[in-house]
């Protein structure tokens, strides 16, 4: 497990609100090169809002956010991805009357991942045979998994550094949330693919993390390995249910 490489992702002190409303507040966390990382917490906790911030959807009100050592916060939304930062959002925002094959393609759309497109795809379809096999099927055919698999190809088409996948889990029956986070964690293995991964189903998430964080309230709370929270008695009564 990699979970000690030099932080690609680092976030300080940082607060992102919807007018005058907080939506996180003073939220920090690293996210080592090549670690699989999960951000756990109940409904409107603020994990979309924080991780539509890191993606650059959402401005930060205050703190630091920086990729590599460099700070994002004057950069404009629409370059984020030039800093090699990908977003799965939540709901996926598929193109369902366009096929498999232009969904994948439009995550592509920059020089250089426009250059390396068919490897992209080969490698891909090889993560998720299921999607070469509906290559020219409209994304609106496909199941539900096989469309998060759809959204987590097209982010993965502009080979990005770090990927941030919000709720892939959502609406998936209990087999194919394993799947993908089986999927999620070859794609990290095999690919060497830094996640940051924010998830209601927090016992599907924290089974895969290197390390987790509990969000509640816009706020963290518990931090450790995904290990270390799954054991801890007061996460396991107050945000697992067990
Ligand atoms: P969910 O699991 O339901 O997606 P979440 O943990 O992702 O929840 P957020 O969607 O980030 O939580 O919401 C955090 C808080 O911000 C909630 O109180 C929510 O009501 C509020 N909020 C979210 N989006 C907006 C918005 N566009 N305008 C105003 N408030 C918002």
């Amino acid at each position: 497990m990699r979970t000690s490489g030099p932080p690609v992702l680092e976030l300080r002190n940082v607060r992102v609100s919807y007018g005058a409303a907080p939506a996180v507040s003073d939220v920090s966390l690293d996210v080592a090169a090549g670690a699989l990382v999960v951000v756990v917490g109940p409904n409107g906790a603020g994990k979309t809002t924080l991780i539509n911030a890191i993606a650059g959807v959402h401005r930060i009100d205050t703190g630091e956010l920086s990729m590599d050592g460099r700070s994002l916060r004057q950069v404009a939304p629409y370059r984020f991805c030039e800093h090699g930062i990908a977003l799965v959002p939540e709901g996926r925002r598929l193109f369902t009357t366009l096929s498999v094959r232009e969904n994948l393609e439009l995550g592509s759309y920059r020089g250089a991942a426009r250059a390396r497109r068919a490897q992209s795809l080969a490698e891909i379809c090889t993560l998720f045979p299921v999607l070469e096999a509906k290559l020219e099927a409209p994304a609106g055919t496909l199941s539900g998994g096989q469309q998060q698999m759809l959204a987590i190809g097209r982010a993965l088409m502009s080979r990005p550094q770090l990927l941030l996948l919000d709720e892939p889990s959502m609406g998936l029956a209990p087999l194919l949330v394993d799947q993908i986070m089986d999927a999620v964690v070859a794609l990290r293995r095999d690919a060497g693919t830094t996640v940051l991964l924010v998830e209601q189903n927090a016992v599907a998430a924290l089974s895969i993390a290197d390390r987790g964080y509990v969000i509640e309230t816009g706020r963290m709370g518990h931090a450790g390995t995904g290990a270390e929270l799954l054991r801890d008695p007061a996460v396991r009564e107050a945000y697992l249910g067990l």
